[in-house]
């Protein structure tokens, strides 16, 4: 009862609380939490009570000063939530409707999920797929549709569990956990890559069946191909390890690049493409297609063992976000932190 009138009160009040980042200079920006009024939330279609948000590898960019992917201050960045429809001009979202968010420049151009509202596109939206609770949509998050999504592209390019290892890479981060989870449930030999070692009894426990450390693998080619291990890969690092990945790969193999936690730039060699017919696969979670996406989460929610979701889940509160943006961009998170705005 008393849980019930409390969020009743809250949805009824006009203002909410949301972390503020503003520019102070040039070249610095703080964050604070303040009280805000509705007439303050962006133009939409429907507003959104947040109930979770996370913290990925872009909102630790979007919360650095100068950050290229901001346009305006103050901003509210968060570039995920899920949480209940408020208010809604758009005809498919009610009050009441659960709903999830990611992508579309939310939380860069367009005030984001570190807040308890936010009012948004209903283009933007997704309905919280069946079999998750919001908590746990936010555990998967970007990160985790950006990892449902290049095990799609995998398999749309031959990847089956009888072609021997799939290798991932930032296994211990966000993107790399739910990769590693996912496929093991679905039957691959996963190789994960890491650069913390104590990482890998955690690693084992999504299903990963061998750790490789980072420095096997992330330094220049030498050689444009090498001995053909992987029959895929994920890949959220990019830079000279992805270069050195597509060279292990067997024939005909693919890789889905997902991230550049390691870097953007990509000193490859096209040998392997044209002797060993290997794919580089794009994968871009912002401007991905409604049907796709939809598909994506139906996949993620039968594919992705929840017991393991679970255990990947670091909680957080708005306030700690700041250092946990910090923490992500020096890659000292591991799995999926999960942020309860209320
Ligand atoms: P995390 O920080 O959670 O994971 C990244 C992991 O990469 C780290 O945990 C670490 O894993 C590894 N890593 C970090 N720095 C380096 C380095 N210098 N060299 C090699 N490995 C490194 O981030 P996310 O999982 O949230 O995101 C991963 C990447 O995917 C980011 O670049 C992000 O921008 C991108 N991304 C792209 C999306 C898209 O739409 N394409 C959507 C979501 C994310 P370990 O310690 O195990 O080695």
């Amino acid at each position: 009862m008393r849980a019930n009138s409390l969020h009743h009160e809250r949805i009824n009040t006009m203002t909410f609380k949301a972390l503020v980042v503003e520019q102070n200079g040039d070249a610095d920006v703080s964050a604070t939490i303040q009280e805000l009024s509705e007439d303050r939330l962006p133009a939409g279609d429907v507003t959104v009570a947040i109930q979770y948000t996370t913290v990925n590898y872009k909102d630790g960019l979007c919360m650095q000063p100068n950050s290229p992917l901001v346009r305006d201050y103050p901003h509210v960045a968060g570039i995920d939530f899920a949480g209940t429809v408020e208010t809604s001009n758009d005809p498919r979202y009610f009050a009441g409707d659960k709903v999830v968010l990611t992508g579309w420049h939310v939380g860069e151009t367009h005030w984001g999920g570190y807040s308890q509202k936010a009012r948004v596109n209903g283009d933007w939206l997704v309905p919280l797929p069946d079999g998750l609770t919001t908590k746990q949509a936010m555990a998967v998050g970007t990160a985790g549709l950006a990892a449902g999504l290049a095990v799609i592209a995998l398999e749309d390019h031959g990847l089956n569990p009888n072609q021997g290892e799939v290798l991932v890479t930032g296994a211990a981060g966000g993107v790399g956990s739910i990769a590693t989870a996912m496929l093991s449930k679905l039957g691959y030999e996963v190789a994960a890559v890491t650069g913390r070692p104590e990482t890998e009894e955690y690693l084992k426990s999504l299903g990963a069946t061998r750790v490789v450390a980072r420095n096997e693998i992330d330094t220049a080619i030498k050689k444009p191909l090498e001995r053909p291990v992987w029959a895929g890969c994920v890949d959220a690092v990019g830079g000279e390890m992805l270069a050195r990945v597509l060279g292990q790969l067997k024939y005909g193999g693919s890789v889905a690049a997902v991230g550049l936690a390691g870097g953007a730039a990509f000193p490859a060699s096209v040998i392997p493409f044209l002797l060993r017919g290997v794919n580089l696969l794009g994968i871009d979670t912002v401007l991905h297609p409604f049907e796709k996406r939809i598909k994506a989460w139906q996949r993620i929610a039968t594919d992705l063992p929840l017991e393991k979701l679970d255990a990947m889940i670091r909680p957080a509160t708005l306030a700690e976000v700041p250092t946990l943006a910090s923490e992500i961009l020096a890659g000292q998170i591991k799995g999926r932190i999960v942020v309860d705005v209320n």
